[in-house]
């Protein structure tokens, strides 16, 4: 579903993500961990079309950028992108950090957003699958976004792009500033999500994302340190110790 290879990612003198490479497999649920600045929405972003960058992405199989070297020179340009918006269309869907609803729209007309968004798809989510899924949204409905908790703001962020019939779900930090029980209703949506969609999670909570992942990446300045199974994360508690400074074992 997903193939980055050798991703690098500059903001001025600021090198970001430097030779990352990794992939989803269609159906499969995957996340990425780490420190404040190691680089994971560096990476979402880059995937997304958001921030130039160099190396390869390739979404269903197609390169969503393609490289240029310059003549005479082996230095890498950032690649020519496909513009964010068209690459959601095509199903590359990202629920950002801040969750960047409309703050003035209600609860469903925010939903209502997202469903331009299917390109010819059908989903596997209507507007009604997601009060399903976030039943304490239903009594939210004509309620203004502006308005609502972190936590349901980001139940919004996240039906809206599950309306848009993603091939491939991102989500930004989701669980992050929510109260413990959001976190749980939001790992516990996500849970249900990943049976359908497959899904590229950025995680600040490594209980949720070894709870959910299927596949880890833990990164550090900019690159990937460790990867393997969930399983296999959490039972190298002493590495992801030394890299996240929190044991799961305890959990
Ligand atoms: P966090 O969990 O704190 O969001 P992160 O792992 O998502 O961290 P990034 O946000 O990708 O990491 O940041 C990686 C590095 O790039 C950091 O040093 C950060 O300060 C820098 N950075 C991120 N965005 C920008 C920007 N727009 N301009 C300049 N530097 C940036």
């Amino acid at each position: 579903m997903l193939d980055v290879t050798d991703l690098s990612v500059s903001y001025a003198a600021i090198t970001a993500v430097t030779g990352l490479s990794l992939t989803v497999a269609d159906g499969e649920c995957v996340a990425l961990l780490g420190p404040n600045g190691a680089g994971k929405t560096s990476t979402l972003k880059a995937i997304a079309g958001l921030v130039p960058h160099t190396g390869a992405v390739a979404f269903a199989g197609a390169p969503t950028a393609r490289n240029s070297t310059a003549r005479n020179s082996t230095a890498r340009r950032p690649a020519a992108r496909m513009p964010a918006d068209r690459l959601a269309r095509a199903g590359l869907v990202l629920v950002p950090e801040g969750r960047r609803l409309f703050a003035e729209l209600t609860v469903h007309e925010n939903l209502q957003v997202g469903t331009t968004a299917r390109g010819g798809r059908t989903p596997t989510y209507d507007l009604d699958a997601v009060y399903e899924l976030f039943p304490q949204l239903q009594a939210l409905r004509g309620t203004r976004c502006w308005s609502l908790s972190g936590g349901e703001q980001q139940m919004v962020a996240i039906g809206r792009a599950l309306v848009a019939a993603p091939r491939l779900l991102m989500l930004d930090e989701p669980s992050l500033g929510l109260s413990p029980r959001n976190v749980g209703v939001v790992a516990s949506a996500l849970r249900t999500i990943k049976a359908t969609t497959s899904v590229l999670l950025v995680e600040q909570n490594t209980h949720v994302a070894l709870d959910i992942a299927d596949r880890i990446y833990v990164m550090a300045q900019g690159g990937v340190r460790m990867q393997g199974t969930s399983r296999e994360i959490a039972d190298d508690s002493a590495l992801l110790d030394a890299y996240l400074g929190q044991r799961v074992a305890a959990s």
